[in-house]
């Protein structure tokens, strides 16, 4: 068995030891925050529907809702606008003509809620608040969802707006698949979720999470959006993350949670988006023809995002600003 000196010489000798000081250097952002150092209450939100959303997040934090009431009503302004084709109402069906919604929540408390392949509920954010809130679960899907969402006061109706159903036949006629490969010519074409994250003034931190998915999807397909820790994940203690693009991607890495736990481990938001995406290019082959944007925000208030692809840009509400930042992307 090796001793502790002969492990620390064979580390030593295989150069691994140089690169621990970068490594010990790191401290975790302290959960005690003052006044004085943190930026906030603070939003950030994917893609430029967040800055309506970011608008509604802090209007609810200012009128004295929690931090809970900021998320939810944020992102329900997208998944309520017929002309957003990623969200919600006249959000991209799947090949069947199927509109059918993912969501996902989680609150300061680290409590979580999340709905999947939910369909004709205009507001799938406030069903997997729901869930987080009023159930021992974390997850309903599918039928159970939509009666769960119907037992509870939520009213049925057809999500797929006569410009969906339009758009949807014309993509039958070539009924051609291949989500994101024309990037360069199409960015947007086959996504665009709301992801957002809001801090208090108290520095306590939820996040939200809301999309139709993939447009023309295999029906029963569902992404990274309802999982947590990968569309969204939030530590009170550290700070929280969300993303958006491929979600398949996302799900081999299960990223959100890797960027809060590499924020945990002293990375600034930006740096731990910058490696959840590198993390994406090591393991996943199909990221040179994939978009991914991660966006973070940490207990400072301090923000970042990463993406694969450029393209991506994101919204930010701090210190009485809302606009819209283009992110730096990997490729
Ligand atoms: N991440 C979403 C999904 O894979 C897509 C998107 O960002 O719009 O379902």
């Amino acid at each position: 068995m090796l001793n502790r000196r002969k492990f620390l010489e064979k580390l030593s000798a295989a150069g691994v030891l140089t690169l621990l000081p970068e490594v010990v250097k790191s401290v975790p952002v302290p959960a005690g925050i003052t006044d004085d150092n943190i930026a906030a209450p603070a939003v950030i939100s994917t893609w430029s529907h967040g800055i309506p959303a970011n608008k509604k997040a802090m209007e609810v934090m200012q009128m004295g809702g929690s931090v809970v009431d900021a998320v939810e009503q944020a992102v329900m302004i997208p998944e309520a606008d017929p002309m957003n084709r990623s969200v919600g109402l006249g959000g991209t069906p799947d090949r069947d003509g199927h509109v059918t919604l993912d969501a996902s929540i989680m609150g300061p408390d680290g409590n979580a809620g999340s709905v999947c392949f939910l369909e004709h509920i205009i507001h799938p954010i406030s069903v997997a608040r729901l869930v987080m809130e009023k159930t021992p679960h974390v997850m309903l899907a599918g039928e159970g969802a939509l009666q769960f969402a119907l037992e509870n006061g939520f009213e049925e109706q057809n999500l797929l707006t006569p410009e969906t159903e339009k758009a949807w036949k014309e993509w039958l006629k070539e009924s051609d698949y291949n989500p994101e490969v024309n990037w360069e010519d199409k960015p947007n074409e086959f996504h665009d979720t709301i992801g957002l994250l809001a801090m208090d003034k108290n520095g306590d931190m939820a996040g939200a999470c809301t999309t139709s998915g993939l447009g023309y999807k295999i029906r029963g397909r569902v992404g990274d959006s309802p999982i947590i820790g990968a569309g969204l994940f939030v530590d009170n203690e550290i700070g929280g993350a969300t993303a958006t693009g491929m979600g398949e991607l996302v799900m081999k890495t299960l990223g959100s949670f890797l960027v809060v736990e590499l924020m945990r481990q002293g990375r600034s938001p930006q740096q731990a988006c910058k490696e959840a995406v590198e993390r994406i290019v090591q393991k996943v082959p199909e990221n040179k023809i994939r978009q991914v944007g991660f966006i973070a925000m940490n207990k400072r208030g301090e923000t970042g995002a990463f993406c694969l692809q450029p393209g991506f840009n994101y919204a930010v509400h701090q210190k009485g600003e809302n606009k819209m930042i283009d992110s730096r992307s990997y490729y």
